[in-house]
């Protein structure tokens, strides 16, 4: 299958490449991106899409999700995070068989297809039935089961086995990749966490965990571990490759010891999830300040209503300027990377996608730049961050296959 896209604005969030490329044409081959340039003259394509007055940018990569939380949608409002989770969401997760997750995953595949996400990072339970879902859907998934030792030794140890199978399962799927989920250090008992960060690190893989979203978070580890979060951090993490969710409560202090941990960390941050559930802002300006790798997320719908990333992109950039009283901060560029390229990284995957590039897949969405609200375009990049929505994008492809176009 030869897929050729005629006469693009480029966003690629590629070093090698300008910011901005006018009038540019890209060949897809298959599942891979083969030529970037202008006026491609090929034989035998399949399908050729005019993208005049269109942008061309790689799909967003969203690093913290639970997909199939999409039933939870609006049942939050007043509550901090472990209330909604002990009072709401626990005794209705309960009850939840395979069926639900299967359907629930598709209708945020759906979402998510819809407002230009390609790749998601997801935890949650039953993660089978939302792997089959994403290869159904044709969304990039990197997938972890939701691991905690909250319900005893056995439960723990049953959901450890189950990952390690689902690894195998997965191993040479192009779209599913699997990785450890720790739900938190707060649900879990200190020998459990070591024993899942190890089992990450001997697997070579990531260990995908929810960090400090709250001041409760904060003190039930200090009281649970008795150690401060980040020197559990310090004791566990050494030489593992680790996505922290949401690290809200982190001081500059605790942000200078992680720099000088030795593992490879990135920051997941979810700010409408933060926002709603009354978390506050996590320091992002000190986190890339310190050089960590940060990236964003949605959340699952329960707490962050939708999976438009376009959203979190404009609300990052925007708290940043406002709590530190400082509009230079966060610049537009650097806020796109998080969605795109930053995501890549904290994944894993930064060889394969996040940006556009020949060789690499063709993950890669269409926004359509025609719209009332995008007249006039007089700075592209800050269109993107803070004027355009998921609603305004036209086509998304992953790994290749067009799974929408308007
Ligand atoms: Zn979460």
């Amino acid at each position: 299958m030869k897929i050729l896209i005629r006469n693009c604005t480029l966003v690629s969030m590629s070093q090698k490449r300008p910011q901005i490329e006018k009038n540019i044409d890209i060949l897809i081959e298959n599942d891979i991106i083969s030529k970037i340039d202008k006026n491609i003259i090929e034989k035998n394509i399949d399908k050729i899409i005019d993208a005049n007055e269109n942008v061309i940018m790689p799909g967003l990569i969203n690093c913290h999700c639970h997909v199939a939380m999409s039933i939870f949608r609006e049942t939050v409002d007043g509550y901090i995070t472990q209330d909604w989770l002990t009072e709401k969401i626990w005794p209705k997760e309960a009850k939840l068989t395979e069926k639900d997750i299967y359907e629930a995953s598709l209708l945020s595949f759906k979402e998510m297809i819809e407002t230009g996400t390609t790749t998601v990072n997801d935890m949650y339970f039953f993660p089978e039935e939302t792997a089959k879902a994403a290869i159904e859907s044709g969304v990039r998934i990197q997938l972890t089961d939701t691991l905690m030792d909250l319900n005893g030794y056995e439960a723990g140890e049953k959901k450890i086995n189950s990952t390690l199978n689902l690894i195998k399962k997965y191993k040479d799927n192009p779209l599913v990749s699997v990785n450890f989920g720790l739900h938190g250090f707060y649900t879990s008992s200190k020998e459990y966490s070591k024993r899942v960060i190890n089992l990450a690190r001997s697997n070579n893989l990531n260990l995908h965990v929810h960090f400090c979203e709250n001041s409760q978070e904060v003190s039930d580890i200090s009281s649970s571990y008795h150690q401060k979060p980040v020197e559990v951090l310090e004791e566990l993490i050494p030489e593992s490759k680790v996505i922290l969710a949401h690290s809200v409560k982190l001081t500059d202090e605790d942000l200078d010891k992680m720099k000088e941990i030795k593992a490879d960390i990135s920051i997941a941050s979810c700010p409408v999830s933060n926002l709603r559930l009354g978390c506050g802002v996590a320091p992002l300006t000190k986190m890339e300040e310190v050089g960590l790798n940060i990236c964003l997320g949605t959340d699952g719908q329960g707490s962050g209503s939708n999976l438009d990333m376009f959203e979190e992109m404009k609300l990052a950039a925007l708290l940043q300027k406002g709590i530190n009283e400082n509009p230079k901060l966060m610049p537009a560029y650097n806020i796109l990377k998080m969605a795109t390229i930053n995501g890549a990284k904290a994944l894993g995957m930064d060889k394969k996608i996040g940006s556009i590039e020949v060789g690499k897949k063709a993950d890669l969405i269409l926004i359509d730049m025609t719209s009332t609200i995008t007249t006039p375009i007089n700075n592209l990049i800050s269109e993107l961050v803070y004027n355009i929505k998921g609603s305004n994008v036209k086509m998304t492809m992953v790994d290749g296959k067009i799974l929408m176009e308007r």
